[in-house]
């Protein structure tokens, strides 16, 4: 790469040693190739450089290193059909997530976004925590259809699990008598506690870090970088198209009347066979 650089913007070069290092972790194959854009610069720019340009550009590298690091320690999947997000937005909210949350930063983590969250029992969850000692590394399973505002609390919940384990906060363990539980600040609970999933103190705890998901999520729209889900784009293209009704009859407006209104209008929107003004005519007489 002897020439000019022609992949990046204009003045590129020029920016702020975090703007350099994300626009290039971004726009790059691999580290490989994001670092030698900016020795290929500095080397062609030599005469240029002043320290203060130099301690930039080096500073660059620096940052670009950790942001490579970063997303060796950290694996977002997406599984199934249907997706409302690309995984590249949810690996930038996960990372988000993980620079924000305390004791969160190099734990080896992969979190794979799913159809549905099914347990081997036959129960739903919309995220789940496991670590695998062994390997020692942490996976985090959430159910993809959720609104993202729940997906970010989700990612963030179970993240605080994976830093309760890590911090030896929370552990798995048997009682003096070799009965299992988990040991929670030196406390030992039974596989069978009667505390309601809720109520367990790492419950509680995790509750907590929820809000992390909220500040990270609101840091990613700040800086424009959530897209528009599937459902939004879809009422906006039928709101262009006239297709949604100034008045929408809802659910709730059809309250008090006879069973028999109530089925026929249902039917009747549904079916295309009555207009929202002829619904709201009935209901009006009605009441
Ligand atoms: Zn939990």
């Amino acid at each position: 790469m002897g020439q000019q650089d022609k992949g990046v913007p204009p003045n590129f070069y020029k920016g702020t040693s975090s703007s350099i290092a994300t626009w290039l972790h971004k726009n790059s194959e691999d580290y490989a190739q994001a670092i030698k854009r900016i020795t290929a610069y500095m080397n062609r720019a030599a005469g240029n450089l002043s320290d203060a340009d130099t301690k930039r550009l080096e500073d660059a590298k620096v940052k670009l290193k950790k942001l490579y690091q970063r997303e060796a320690a950290v694996k977002v999947q997406q599984w199934g059909r249907r997706n409302e997000y690309d995984v590249s937005f949810l690996k930038m909210l996960v990372h988000a997530i993980v620079d924000i949350v305390p004791g969160a930063k190099d734990i080896p983590l992969t979190v794979e976004f799913r159809e549905r969250g099914l347990t081997a029992e036959g129960g739903h969850f919309l995220g789940k925590h496991e670590w695998d000692q062994l390997k020692d590394h942490h996976t985090i399973v959430l159910d993809k259809k959720q609104a993202l505002k729940h997906i970010a609390d989700t990612v963030a919940h179970e993240i605080g699990h994976a830093v309760q384990y890590r911090n030896k906060q929370l552990s798995r363990g048997p009682s003096p008598t070799g009965e299992h539980g988990w040991i929670w600040e030196g406390r030992w609970f039974p596989m069978t506690t009667e505390l309601k999933h809720d109520d367990r103190p790492w419950e509680v705890d995790a509750r907590r870090y929820e809000a992390y998901g909220a500040q990270a999520l609101k840091v990613l729209q700040d800086q424009g970088l959530v897209p528009q889900s599937s459902g939004d784009k879809m009422q906006e293209q039928w709101k262009a198209k006239g297709l949604i009704p100034k008045n929408p009859v809802t659910m709730g407006d059809l309250d008090g009347l006879p069973d028999d209104q109530v089925m026929q209008i249902i039917k009747g929107l549904k079916g295309g066979t009555m207009t929202e003004t002829e619904a709201w005519e009935i209901i009006n007489a009605a009441k």
